[in-house]
């Protein structure tokens, strides 16, 4: 079978590699893309694991897909390529002021998920000024895009994927493959013309170097602020602009990170700011993971499986989403031979 994949993000390319592992020689894959790997969205993030910004998308959905990615995640790490596609296992606390407490879907996902007592939260709030009413603490990892994208283009490529740089107007461009799986993330604002649940969730960062600080922090009150640590610089976050285009560093937002992020952890007052970098999520009211048609101006019926709209867990959601298109993919085959077989 003949793939054409679109968007070489961390979306497009675990999709592939899911499809060659599944499906070997009975897949040919060619994967589109305008971006490559160091200019994706999933460059700009931290490539944390945790489900976050995915609108009203079922939670047994969410479940599923970040479980099947954290034990890839975990799979990598255990089969000794960490440092190859930058996966790391860290401790992490997320706290709130809001009233409302965590019930995350997540807590058996994770290793060793704990609600914070009393006493560590109003420890931790004399020492951030901050009047937190909620924590938890747990580990989990980290898979930074930047290593990850260049290893599995790598991998995709010897098991006979290709990859070419072309930006897709139309899937009519793509009528000669027998599937094309549309990965385009915010792209498919324009792909898919009449998608108006989809918009951009603006996230600037600042990359710093502060190697002493070695666990994720996050508070999700207000704007939400939060220090990632990646292997080599420490991530200060961020912005959530729905709506907003500009891929520009705007001061105004650097301020405010500063502001937030020295409040959660004082010692990173002088660190040194290596990059600053802003990245557009794919926003949706839902992720989309389906099956559809398209019919070209040759009249064929092309078949499309969309997989885009991941928000702020791209990288959270992207191997069990693969997963899911496989599935698809094997309707899509069982299908085929169905129809042909009606035919004799
Ligand atoms: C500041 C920030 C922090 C984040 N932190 C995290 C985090 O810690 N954890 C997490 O899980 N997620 C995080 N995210 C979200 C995550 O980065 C995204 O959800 C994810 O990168 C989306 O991946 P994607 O492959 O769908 O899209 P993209 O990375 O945008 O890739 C889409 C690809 O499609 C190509 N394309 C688009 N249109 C066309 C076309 N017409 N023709 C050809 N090619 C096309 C593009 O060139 C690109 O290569 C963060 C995002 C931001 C901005």
């Amino acid at each position: 079978m003949k793939i054409a994949i679109v968007g070489a993000g961390v979306i497009g390319t675990t999709t592939a590699l899911r499809l060659q592992e599944q499906f070997g020689h009975k897949v040919l894959i060619t994967i589109f893309s305008e971006q490559f790997s160091p200019h994706t969205t999933g460059d700009v993030s931290a490539g944390l694991w945790g489900p976050y910004i995915l609108g009203d998308t079922p939670q047994e959905k969410i479940l599923k897909w970040s479980k099947d990615t954290h034990d890839y995640f975990h799979k990598l790490w255990k089969d000794g390529c960490a440092a190859e596609t930058g996966v790391s296992l860290i401790p992490a606390m997320r706290v709130t002021t809001e009233s409302e407490a965590y019930d995350v879907l997540w807590k058996d996902v994770v290793f060793g998920c704990i609600n914070m007592d009393e006493k560590m939260l109003k420890r931790l709030s004399n020492e951030h000024k901050r009047n937190y009413k909620h924590g938890i603490q747990f580990n989990t990892f980290i898979c930074e895009p930047s290593y990850l994208l260049p290893y599995l283009y790598k991998l995709i490529t010897k098991a006979g994927g290709r990859f070419e740089r072309k930006r897709v107007e139309s899937f009519d461009e793509l009528q000669s493959f027998d599937l094309v799986i549309n990965c385009t993330g915010l792209g498919a604002k324009v792909l898919v013309k009449d998608d108006a649940k989809l918009m951009p969730i603006r996230g600037q960062v600042s990359r710093v170097k502060a190697p002493w600080i070695l666990h994720v922090t996050i508070d999700d009150s207000d704007d939400g602020r939060y220090i990632i640590p990646n292997m080599h610089t420490i991530i200060l976050g961020g912005t959530h602009q729905a709506d907003d285009y500009n891929r520009k560093v705007s001061a105004t937002d650097r301020q405010f990170i500063y502001d937030g992020c020295v409040q959660l952890n004082a010692s990173i007052k002088r660190a040194e700011i290596v990059k600053e970098m802003v990245g557009l999520r794919p926003g949706r009211s839902q992720v989309r993971l389906e099956r559809d048609t398209f019919t070209t101006n040759s009249g064929k019926q092309l078949q499309i499986i969309h997989n885009y709209g991941h928000g702020g867990s791209g990288v959270t959601l992207s191997y069990g989403c693969a997963i899911e298109v496989g599935d698809i993919v094997t309707e899509i085959m069982t299908d085929s031979i169905n129809k042909v077989k009606s035919k004799l």
